[in-house]
């Protein structure tokens, strides 16, 4: 027996450009079966007289089957955060498995990149699965992708055993957090990753020009008597892994581009034929540095928020191409570590559950096609980890149906992550996810359209809210934002 959803009506972003205008998706066990313009596609009926498989513990009557009415949303390949920190192990109390993968669902977000700056680093192939295996039983959570670290221990000097980690289900390697400084270090590691299939990241910052400094070096840091992080110290990072991918012929992926320059560089050297790829976090899209006047520690971040002219540059590098990706940099802190001196205040922000409305709001504001959305949030970096192409009949069933016209406010007592430090706290946004589906299971849906204040999730892990619905029966139908889950129970014919 097989089961199948059927997405109905949504307009599919990231798949035939003819089914932007409106579109159907059906999965059959997980996967997408096929794709079709709207009110092409049917549920299977289920065939008649064939008896359950030997074992089956659910007959008789089986199986189920779910139509979904995306009149008025869209479809979404699953998005992909390249760049989360889940503070697993060792820094629980800023976020678990748990908690970041309900949040990552939550925000829209099929899968994420997990950072190996914990504590210890992930440095090693058990530390690998066994972090897969323990995220594979969320299931109200986006799927894991884990990264390892590029040298043992994060110290820069010897590689680790990249062969054993990518066949432990690892998806890149990083020493993010800090960056590799010994550039023959870095060109071995790159030639390695290359070898094994596994993407290396590099943070770019050159201590030495950054060490001391808490915000970007320039007017406002001279105002406050802060000390300043020049843009150089990002942009000769930069220079030299773009140099090396150059050198080496092999590929490069850019962390958390900040400045204008730094975009410029990955722009020139990918028209010289270098395999580098960077990305940008929200936040860089819509702060400057001017946020950190009143020295609000949720404005401080590394890199940090840099100048209007930086936050133009990175606009258009996201329209020309250069930028391949958005990644959100989600790193929770605790209050403890956030609530402090601007100078000793904890580096970083959540952003989890407001990347894809301050996405949809850049599109509102730049006219940026939903389809280029769709590859910076989605193909490009599932093809930059070595995801199954998306969108496609074959490919696992990984989507996000946004509605783009849901308004609502962020708060984060509201929100999924156990950490509260962002600066879009009261932001009110138009649009958002309304359901993340993974391999076929509905691991997120908002079943009520979304005001602040007396919010809830269907899939909150939290106590249950005062007036929380069961869930939908089959034959049951449940209003999600504008959209309905029709579930229909087939009933297995009898032999
Ligand atoms: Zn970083």
């Amino acid at each position: 027996m097989h089961t199948h959803m059927l997405f109905r009506g949504a307009r599919i972003m990231g798949g035939p450009p003819e089914l932007e205008r409106g579109g159907d998706i059906l999965v059959t066990d997980g996967a997408i079966a096929a794709l079709g313009p709207s009110g092409s596609l049917k549920v299977p009926e289920p065939a008649a007289g064939r008896a359950a498989p030997a074992g089956c513990p659910e007959a008789p009557g089986q199986p189920e089957s779910v139509t979904v009415d995306c009149t008025g949303l869209l479809a979404f390949p699953g998005f992909v955060d390249m760049h989360v920190h889940l503070r697993t192990p060792g820094h629980e109390h800023k976020e678990d498995l748990s908690s970041g993968l309900a949040a990552a669902a939550a925000g829209g977000f099929a899968s994420v990149l997990a950072m190996p700056n914990t504590s210890p680093p992930v440095d090693g192939a058990a530390q690998v699965s066994d972090l897969l295996a323990r995220a594979a039983k969320v299931r109200n959570g986006a799927r894991l992708l884990q990264s390892a670290c590029l040298t043992q221990g994060r110290k820069g000097e010897s590689l680790c055993e990249y062969f054993e980690i990518r066949e432990a289900g690892a998806s890149a390697v990083t020493d993010d957090g800090g960056w590799v400084t010994d550039g023959a270090v870095m060109r071995r590691a790159i030639d390695y990753a290359a070898v094994c299939g596994l993407l290396p990241l590099t943070h770019p910052e050159d201590p030495t020009l950054s060490r001391g400094g808490s915000m970007h070096e320039g007017r406002v840091s001279t105002r406050l008597g802060l000390r300043g992080i020049p843009p150089q110290a990002e942009e000769s990072a930069i220079y030299r892994d773009c140099a090396l991918s150059l050198l080496t012929g092999n590929p490069v992926h850019v962390c958390h581009v900040s400045t204008a320059e730094g975009a410029d560089l990955v722009r020139r050297f990918k028209a010289m034929g270098a395999r580098v790829s960077c990305e940008t976090a929200p936040h860089y899209l819509f702060l400057t540095h001017e946020r950190v006047l009143g020295f609000d520690s949720h404005a401080k971040m590394n890199p940090p928020l840099r100048t209007e002219r930086d936050r133009e540059a990175l606009r258009a590098a996201l329209a020309d191409g250069t930028v391949d990706a958005i990644a959100t940099d989600h790193a929770p802190h605790s209050v403890l570590e956030k609530e402090v001196e601007f100078m000793d205040a904890a580096c970083g922000i959540t952003g989890l559950e407001t990347a894809v409305p301050l996405a949809l709001k850049l599109v509102r504001e730049t006219g940026m096609p939903l389809a280029r959305l769709a590859s910076l949030m989605s193909l490009n970096p599932a093809r930059l980890l070595g995801l199954p192409e998306p969108m496609k009949p074959g490919s696992p069933a990984d989507l996000t149906l946004v509605d783009p016209d849901l308004e609502w406010t962020y708060l984060t007592e509201e929100g999924l992550s156990k950490s509260r430090n962002t600066p879009f706290e009261g932001w009110e946004f138009t649009g958002r996810a309304v359901m993340t589906v993974v391999g076929g299971e509905i691991r997120y849906r908002l079943v009520r359209p979304w005001r602040a204040g007396d919010g809830w999730l269907s899939d909150d892990p939290r106590p249950p809210a005062r007036d929380r619905p069961s869930q939908p029966r089959p034959g049951a139908s449940c209003p999600i934002g504008r959209l309905t889950l029709v579930l229909q129970l087939h009933a297995r014919p009898t032999a």
